[in-house]
């Protein structure tokens, strides 16, 4: 399939996850995960209509950013696991930064930031030993404790296991929405906590069902099969 072709039967996908739920198509973002690919394959997409490309490692987010400097039309997400002392290399390009996960990494954000960022705290929602982020409770307990003035929580973001068993994937966006329902009733200043980052190649529709806004999606629109 061509990438024209994944994108369709990607945007089929959401669309009738979205009708599934009652939702409104216009409140699913597609961000294009492009961390395997180039920035020829890049282009494609983006002259494909695609605006939102999110990459995990911090030098080939600059590069590609860099390299689309005459698109300001671009919307950039840092989606993967960042080192504090890289903090300062991507933030001037980040609209959004989906792995907030640690406190540390919001005090990096908080002192380098010249202006606002807009974060997902990311959730450990299956609480797998493997994967970065704050528990449910913790994540209440720090947009509780925090003032920062330069990080925006806009939403929460999770992983969800690698598993094609449908109920846990639904148990598992149920929580992430849960903990996101919660702290947007908290209605603390700089966390408005709209937004819900869940949803990859494997599990976008069930994330859809259950209230994604933002979903992630790599080799379902990048691999050619
Ligand atoms: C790679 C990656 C994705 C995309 O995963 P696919 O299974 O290729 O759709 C989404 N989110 C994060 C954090 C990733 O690292």
């Amino acid at each position: 399939m061509s990438y024209n072709e994944n994108l369709q039967a990607i945007e089929d996908k959401i669309s009738e996850a979205a009708k599934k739920s009652g939702r409104d198509v216009a409140d699913v973002h597609l961000v294009a995960v492009t961390k395997t690919v180039d920035i020829v394959a890049m282009e494609k997409l983006y002259n494909l209509g695609i605006r939102h490309f999110g990459e995990n490692r911090a030098e080939v987010f600059t590069e590609k950013v860099e390299a689309f400097a005459d698109k300001p039309d671009i919307v950039w997400h840092f989606i993967g696991s960042l080192q504090t002392r890289k903090v300062r290399a991507i933030l001037p390009y980040t609209h959004f930064l989906h792995s907030l996960d640690r406190k540390s990494l919001a005090d990096e954000i908080e002192k380098r930031a010249t202006q606002k960022v807009a974060c997902f705290l990311q959730v450990n929602i299956s609480e797998e030993e493997t994967k970065h982020g704050f528990s449910a409770e913790e994540a209440i307990a720090f947009v509780k404790a925090q003032n920062y003035e330069r990080i925006e929580i806009v939403g929460l973001m999770t992983m969800a296991p690698n598993t094609d068993d449908e109920q846990t994937l639904h148990h598992v966006f149920q929580g992430l929405k849960a903990v996101q329902l919660e702290i947007e009733k908290l209605g603390i200043p700089n966390v408005p906590c709209h937004e819900l980052s869940m949803g990859m190649t494997n599990d976008f529709e069930v994330a859809i069902e259950e209230g994604a806004t933002f979903i992630r999606v790599g080799r379902a629109l990048v691999e050619e099969n």
